[in-house]
């Protein structure tokens, strides 16, 4: 087969009725602060069965919002994977937080809960776990720890929207305080730029809110009323306010969640079983009572992994590395991660490889892509 197209490691499937969602949308009273932002609250709220969402900017806004909400502040510190993006360490520091990285499992690639409770000390406010590629992190054991210590617990679900974990969907925060969700166009649903905040707490909720915009409110005010007009700012936010053009098309994604889930979990599956054969590589693991979300696949060898990825990048695949461990990034280095090391971040860093994985790839694209991994890992591997 000839390729039609490069083949990246995820990309977005807009419909045309994505397109006139938008369209009425731009049609419509209100571009910002209008009915779509509420409606893609309650509609996310509801497929991921938590009382609340709040819609934020991005995901990276949306994980600024939600360490605020937790009070974290200059010089807490607070326990996160490093299998990340740099993104779920950089929203603490904005706060003048510093991460406290933990080592993985070197399966899942998720934060390994056994190893959490050594590092927990006085400045630790809370545990930042990612589920990884979308397989839900140990959520019971992490509760379980953080209760222990009356610290929050903040999931970084920006790969699984759709993850299930014990029978119920990740983001219905049954372990945690808040679950963040990230609607960059390779996640499972594409706004552009969005993000969210989802909890079942209404102080926090309502934190969120504030922080979001300016930290402005018309509510609970502090000063007199002085006329209809009033509003007041309480606190230092931001403008982290996602609009409802994006609000349009994340509704319209929304609704087609579940059925571009079911092609992601057929994907993978077809993948194992090519995979599961081939000597050298390893495919990701399954757990009891957890279903991945599948936002990543995450291919595991050993050996020649650049080489594979170099061939692939020939045949117009471009395949991707998740992730180079968050304090090997130059500024963390920099800034206090000089000497730092985690054994398995590293050795999972080292022999990662994600390949396409993405509802629009279509059936002759995925067997191509197989092809050429197959082709590729043997002329390396031999
Ligand atoms: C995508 C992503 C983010 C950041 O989301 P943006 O919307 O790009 O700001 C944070 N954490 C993880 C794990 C992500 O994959």
């Amino acid at each position: 087969m000839s390729l039609k197209r490069i083949i990246p490691y995820g990309r977005q499937e807009i419909t045309e009725e994505d397109i006139k969602a938008v369209a009425e949308t731009l049609r419509s009273d209100y571009l910002t602060q209008g009915p779509k932002v509420a409606e893609f609250e309650e509609k996310l709220a509801s497929y991921c069965g938590a009382k609340f969402a709040v819609a934020f900017s991005n995901g990276t806004a949306a994980l600024h919002g939600a360490y605020y909400a937790a009070g974290l502040r200059k010089g807490d510190s607070f326990i996160t994977s490093p299998m990340t993006f740099a993104a779920t360490a950089n929203a603490g520091l904005y706060l003048g937080a510093s991460p406290v990285f933990c080592d993985i499992e070197p399966d899942t690639g998720n934060i390994d809960s056994d190893r959490i409770p050594a590092l927990i000390n006085k400045s630790v406010k809370l545990i930042a776990p990612v589920h990884y590629s979308g397989m839900p992190a140990d959520m019971a054991e992490i509760r379980a720890i953080a209760d222990e210590r009356k610290l929050m617990v903040i999931e970084d679900a920006c790969h699984a929207l759709g993850a299930v974990y014990k029978g119920e969907r990740i983001g219905n925060c049954a372990y945690s305080d808040m679950a963040v969700f990230s609607f960059h166009p390779v996640k499972h649903v594409a706004t552009g730029e969005g993000g969210a905040v989802l909890t079942n707490n209404k102080n926090l909720r309502d934190t969120l809110l504030i922080f979001r915009s300016h930290g402005i409110t018309r509510d609970n005010l502090i000063n007199e009323p002085h006329g209809g007009w009033y509003h007041e700012m309480q606190e230092l936010g931001y403008n982290y306010r996602m609009t409802d053009i994006q609000c349009a098309l994340g509704i319209s994604q929304l609704s087609r969640a579940e059925s571009s889930l079911g092609k992601r979990r057929l994907m993978a599956a077809k993948y194992d079983a090519v995979f599961s054969d081939v000597k050298g590589v390893k495919t990701p693991p399954h757990r009891e009572g957890r279903q991945n979300a599948y936002h990543l696949y995450p291919l595991r060898m050993e050996h020649g992994r650049k080489e594979v990825y170099d061939l692939l990048r020939e045949k117009g695949v471009h395949a991707q590395v998740h992730y180079l461990p968050v304090y090997m990034h130059p500024y963390y280095r920099a800034n206090g991660f000089e000497n730092f090391t985690l054994p398995e971040a590293e050795k999972f860093y080292k022999s990662e490889l994600s390949i396409p994985m993405f509802p629009s790839l279509t059936d002759e694209e995925q067997d191509y892509v197989t092809e050429s991994v197959r082709e590729a890992l043997k002329c390396v591997l031999g």
